[in-house]
């Protein structure tokens, strides 16, 4: 879809590369020069590994523009589109004053007279609180066993018969009434796997056995091969067996009418196989819930497209994508939004429409191009909380409407990971009937870590197992909330509870896996 269609239909989500909506024109000399002493400033600051205190949205050294109440604003976006011909740009404009309508008139007000700001911030614990407190389970599906793997199951599963179901031969051999060595005894038949016979074993006589076959009327015991040899229609017993040796009784591993999964568990490979046994061929599993994600921002440019001066490749779409893919839902939107008030107000109604959980990056401040909370404002998105005291993460917006749950995160890559992890996927996972919370799991830090005063931070960490006590929680690089290459190689998060001073090396933190 060209940038020209996704103007004509009116969306206002972008899905395609190429179609990204730019800003001012701002490369140049005197730009350019600007570029290279920030970069190195920045890239010496980002990499020497510990920082001083941890700076987040908000409290970087801002190169934006001042953040304050802006009032009516004049949008050029539209007619810097790339690619956009003089005519095609000016129909372009014409066609996006008209589509703005009540809604961004609206969105213009509410943010002319201020919105209200809450000044609230919750902890980590109260958001979970919150979120998952509007979260009720999905309503159950019939899934075919093949198609299960990582869906939650929605009742108890209770075996209809036992497993084995037969009481079969463990070895190959012959199938005998057990009893000394030294005997000789007539062959009269063969079980083999799939194939029983009705022949019976009694003193004197053996059947000829697979491992897994079923054990035929009268035999107590089944002697391997090995301890035997066999000749003229007879076989020769070397070895003493005791009765039920190399025996699988009928019911051993599963009991007709046990529960043998319950209900909330996340389905693996060992799950369907033991459903398989039970009996079915489909489960009833928790629908997955439809996730839209939404990434905003006027700087994003589709993965693999070429870079303008002060544009930067879109990564929240594709990371907050596939953590709710792991997390078991399912995508059913994914494009990036305009800082502009009708295309934020109208892909996130689409999303509304399209998924139960709107996830959408960036744009959740309240500066003149943040978009997203007098947009979800006016959609009747009703908000729960907005700032939470996490490093990185603390702009943090979660609403409702009706059953529709919004998640608002913050656009830095690494914030946008860790809110997502520890608010959106619970959520998910709630909404499944699924165990919400990770179980948290102390350790060791390995090096010391200041704390925040009025923040818990989420460190990203790898847990290094120690043989003398707790794993070690090691920090995986800069801890600064656009540094995503530190989220190479990071297995939990770590976290340091806000207050003074240092928290020193080998001291306990909780931790939660993320992966
Ligand atoms: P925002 O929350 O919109 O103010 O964005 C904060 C920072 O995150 C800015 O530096 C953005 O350029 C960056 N950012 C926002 N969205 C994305 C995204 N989808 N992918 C990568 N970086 C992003
Ligand atoms: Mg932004």
């Amino acid at each position: 879809m060209a940038a020209s269609e996704a103007a004509k239909d009116g969306r206002g989500i972008r899905r395609q590369a190429g179609e990204l909506l730019v800003g001012g024109k701002r490369a140049g000399h005197r730009g350019a020069e600007r570029r290279t002493l920030i970069g190195e400033l920045l890239r010496r600051r980002a990499g020497n590994g510990r920082e001083g205190p941890a700076l987040e949205e908000g409290e970087e050294p801002s190169l934006r523009e001042p953040v304050g109440m802006a009032g009516e604003r004049v949008d050029r976006s539209v007619g810097n589109r790339p690619g956009a011909a003089n005519a095609e740009r000016v129909e372009l404009h014409r066609r996006d004053l008209a589509s703005r309508g009540t809604l961004s008139r609206r969105c213009s007000q509410l943010r002319r007279f201020g919105t209200a700001v809450s000044n609230e911030i919750i902890s980590i614990e109260e958001a979970r609180r919150r979120v998952l407190a509007t979260c009720r389970p999905l309503e159950p599906e019939e899934i075919a066993l093949e198609h299960a793997l990582g869906r939650a199951l929605a009742e108890d599963v209770v075996a209809a018969g036992d497993v084995p179901p037969y009481a079969g031969s463990a070895m190959d051999g012959f199938a005998i009434l057990g009893g000394p060595a030294g005997r000789r005894l007539a062959i009269v038949g063969e079980s083999r796997a799939g194939h029983p016979t009705d022949a019976a074993v009694e003193e004197g006589l053996a059947i000829r056995i697979s491992t897994g076959a079923a054990v035929p009327t009268g035999a107590t015991a089944v002697i391997r091969v090995e301890d035997t040899s066999e000749a003229d229609g007879h076989v020769s017993v070397h070895a003493t067996t005791e009765p039920g040796q190399n025996l699988r009784a009928a019911g051993e591993d599963v009991q007709a009418g046990t529960t043998v999964l319950q209900s909330g568990t996340d389905l693996g490979a060992a799950e369907l196989g033991v459903a398989a046994g039970a009996g079915v061929a489909t489960l009833p599993c928790r629908r997955r819930p439809r996730v839209a994600v939404l990434a905003t921002g006027d700087e994003l440019v589709a993965p693999g497209q070429p870079l303008r001066y002060g544009q930067l490749h879109d990564s929240n779409a594709l990371t907050l994508g596939a953590l709710a893919s792991r997390a078991g839902a399912e995508v059913v939107v994914r494009g990036s939004v305009a800082d502009r008030p009708a295309e934020t107000a109208t892909a996130l109604e689409d999303a509304l429409t399209a998924a139960d959980v709107v996830v959408v990056s960036g744009g959740v401040s309240v500066g003149p191009h943040d978009h997203v909370k007098p947009a979800l404002e006016e959609l009747g998105v009703a908000e729960s909380f907005w700032r939470v005291a996490l490093q990185p993460g603390k702009p943090t917006w979660f609403g409702t409407r009706g059953d529709r749950l919004v998640f608002g995160l913050p656009g830095n890559p690494v914030s946008a990971m860790v809110t997502f992890l520890l608010f959106a996927q619970p959520a998910l996972r709630a909404l499944q009937g699924l165990a919400p919370l990770p179980i948290r799991e102390p350790a060791a830090l390995a090096h010391p870590a200041r704390r925040q005063r009025d923040r818990e931070q989420a460190l990203r960490v790898r847990l290094e197992p120690s043989r003398d006590g707790l794993p070690r929680a090691l920090t995986t690089g800069s801890q600064l909330s656009h540094i995503l290459t530190s989220m190479l190689g990071a297995d939990a998060l770590a976290f340091v509870p806000p207050g003074h001073g240092e928290l020193g090396a080998g001291e306990a933190i909780e931790t939660e896996r993320i992966r």
